[in-house]
This record gives structure tokens, C-alpha cells and sequence, in this order.
């Protein structure tokens, strides 16, 4: 895939751009930390063709949400151990 789709750890905003830009990026809106939650595409031209892709491409996009809150509850509780470590 040319495109990644990635998720905001502060603010959860997800943003798609190409793979090759994908070097230390931060979130565009609050410079938070993202993360990636999958391939991404993206359509343009062909419009008759458009709504069938993008259905598949939600329900893809559903999952990988899923996975990705998933993910940063299980990175949040991690944090939450790790700074009750530094407590004890
Ligand atoms: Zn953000």
C-alpha cells in the first residue's frame, strides 16, 4: 500500500499520508504521539466505482479502529504500571 492510515494518541484524530513520509511524524492537529493503524487508500477518479470501495474501505478502516483502542488501553495500562513501579 502507497498510504498509511495513522491515530492520535492525544487527541485521536486519524490521518492518512504516504508511506515514504511516514519518518518521526507527529499528529498534524496537536503534535501528539501517533501511531499506525494500518494501510490506507485513497480514492478520486473514478466516482461510479468510488461508493463500493469505500464501504469495503470503512469496514477495513472499523476494524483496524477497533484494534488500534485495543492497542492503546493495553499502552495505557502499561503506562499506568509503569509509573506506579517509579511510585513504589
Ligand atoms: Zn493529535
Amino acid at each position: 500500500m502507497e498510504y498509511i492510515a495513522l491515530k492520535c494518541e492525544e487527541c485521536g484524530l486519524v490521518s492518512i499520508l504516504p508511506r515514504n513520509y511516514f519518518d518521526g511524524y507527529g499528529c498534524i492537529e496537536c503534535d501528539g504521539v501517533v501511531f499506525v493503524i494500518g494501510d490506507a487508500k485513497i480514492y478520486g477518479k473514478r466516482v461510479s466505482e468510488m461508493t463500493i470501495d469505500v464501504e469495503v474501505n470503512t469496514k477495513q478502516l472499523d476494524k483496524a479502529l477497533k484494534k488500534a483502542e485495543k492497542l492503546a488501553k493495553v499502552v495505557a495500562d502499561l503506562n499506568m504500571e509503569i509509573n506506579n513501579l517509579g511510585n513504589e
